[in-house]
């Protein structure tokens, strides 16, 4: 089944898990995430960033509504990073159920605005909407980018933010980084912001750059109000290391010859993420 985000993560702090939210960009990495969810029975989230959907064009998403509309297990369909209400509205035009608009490189009260312009248009046909607020690091591996110097979120800022805007999720910046961390570079997330925000918001939080961040840390950002967890470094990287190894091995050049085993690798972070996350056997929630 095909929900919204804000259905999809009704559940999550009642019952202190997260879901994962899985960049896509292809039809590989569909079928590992759809396929791992409904074997875990787990709900997942598949993310699309704008520079992903540019690749996958439109048409892609008859596809991905197809197939997930058809499983027992609930997925959402959601707008990674959107940073204008052109993008938001082509992401609603292909029918996904959630986006994202991220302004927050933008001046608060600019932030505010757009956000608050998104939710508008997104609610008045059923799509949820993330904003942003605070700045995700920048490991310089990944499309997403990021800044060199994380803002951590502010949490006054953060309750002001929601009230005006209406979101239905917020990332926060708590010093996370999109992308695989340099081995000199470790993330040190600030718990006490987190704590402090999730104080005083009742939406679920979102954790960007989720990737190769401590275990420990990742279960108790999900205890602090964190509903959705991004994936998608490590989930790729697992993907095209068996890619390489396969091209390496063998001489094949047959798509459904040689992408099986790296499906088979992405499938195997997935499911770890997805118990890490404690989402496994959550679909019955739905
Ligand atoms: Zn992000």
């Amino acid at each position: 089944m095909l929900i919204s985000m804000h259905e999809m993560l009704k559940p999550t702090r009642e019952h202190r898990f997260a879901i994962g939210a899985f960049n896509v960009a292809d039809s590989c990495f569909i079928r590992a995430v759809v396929e791992e969810a409904e074997s875990t029975n787990s709900p997942a989230i598949i993310s699309i960033h704008p520079s992903e959907l540019a690749f996958v064009t439109d048409e892609f998403f008859a596809y991905v509504r197809e197939r997930t509309l058809r499983s027992p297990v609930p997925f959402v369909i959601h707008l990674d990073h959107g940073a204008s209400i052109a993008h938001v509205m082509r992401a609603i035009q292909c029918g996904f159920t959630s986006v994202m608009i991220d302004g927050s490189l933008l001046p608060y009260e600019d932030n505010v605005a757009l956000t608050t312009e998104v939710v508008k248009l997104a609610h008045a046909v059923g799509v949820s909407v993330e904003g942003e607020l605070g700045t995700i690091g920048d490991t310089g591996t990944t499309i997403e980018g990021g800044v060199s110097k994380v803002i951590y979120t502010e949490p006054a800022q953060a309750e002001d933010f929601v009230k005006r805007t209406g979101v239905d999720t917020l990332a926060v910046a708590i010093g996370t980084a999109h992308g695989i961390y340099p081995k000199d570079l470790k993330p040190e997330l600030q718990m006490h912001i987190l704590r402090d925000i999730s104080q005083r918001v009742t939406i679920p939080l979102v954790l960007h750059g989720g990737s190769a961040n401590p275990d420990a840390e990742i279960a108790e950002a999900v205890t602090l109000g964190v509903g959705k967890i991004n994936i998608s470094s490590d989930m790729k990287f697992a993907y095209f290391k068996k890619a390489r190894e396969v091209l390496s091995r063998e001489t094949w050049w047959d798509p459904n010859a040689i992408y099986p085993e790296p499906i088979l690798a992405a499938k195997e972070v997935i499911r770890y993420k997805m118990s890490l996350f404690g989402s496994t056997g959550k679909a019955s929630l739905y």
